[in-house]
């Protein structure tokens, strides 16, 4: 669909690179953008982040990721042993506190039978289902950690995304994940590097202007959008 190629362009021409996923650097503790992933640290750390950004905005999860960092706990044997209680206060300012505990202590459990470097040699459609069979895992998450912490191209529907589409007229509220995901795969060059770009570029329109309460008299896509509010 040419539209979502123009999108992109446009959000891209206005907002430049948004250099995501933020990640924490050797020898500092707070997530920074543009930073090259080179560690399997790293990696454990956007699949957190993923999981702690579940229904919260990244400022939110960016702190608790900081008191991680501060505490080593970037860490699958050290978030195993710890006790429910102790990860659930460290871990609080991210919202739904437990039931992310849960899902992270789940994801551990996880990654401790199928390491990163094993995981990262699967091919995208296995990944996928390894990771949509952990329990706290749903598409959304599993996206987000095929695209940003395995660099594998598959696109990410959020909330954001799904409000965007909807309010321009080229999906509405009864379109499932699968249909909007594959709007954008079958429109856009099998490229991670576009799909991380435009899922993020998608993200800061929401946050600029595609609010809860649009600013459509300013927006920058005001020409091509049904806006169905
Ligand atoms: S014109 Fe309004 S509804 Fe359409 S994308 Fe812009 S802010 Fe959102």
């Amino acid at each position: 669909m040419q539209l979502l190629i123009d999108i992109y362009n446009i959000l891209l021409t206005n907002y430049k690179s948004q250099g995501w996923w933020p990640v924490t650097e050797e020898n500092s503790h707070i997530p920074q953008y543009f930073v090259k992933i080179a560690t399997e640290k790293q990696i454990l750390e956007i699949i957190f982040g993923s999981i702690l950004t579940q229904n919260t905005s990244w400022k939110n999860v960016e702190t608790v990721i900081e008191q991680l960092n501060k505490k080593s706990l970037i860490d699958i044997d050290k978030i195993l042993k710890m006790n429910h209680e102790e990860l659930a206060k460290i871990i609080k300012s991210s919202g739904y506190y437990n039931e992310k505990t849960k899902k992270l202590k789940e994801v551990c459990k996880f990654l401790k039978q199928n390491s990163i470097y094993e995981l990262s040699n699967y091919d995208m459609d296995s990944l996928r289902q390894e990771l949509l069979n952990v329990k706290g895992i749903g598409p959304e998450t599993a996206d987000s950690i095929i695209l940003y912490a395995f660099k594998k191209p598959k696109f990410v529907i959020d909330a954001y995304t799904r409000r965007i589409l909807t309010r321009i007229g080229i999906a509405d509220k009864k379109s499932s994940y699968d249909e909007l995901q594959s709007m954008f795969e079958n429109s856009l060059d099998k490229d991670m590097n576009i799909y991380n770009e435009y899922h993020a570029l998608i993200v800061e329109h929401a946050k600029r202007y595609c609010r809860k309460k649009p600013l459509c008299g300013t927006c920058i896509l005001s020409h091509l959008c049904e806006k169905k509010i």
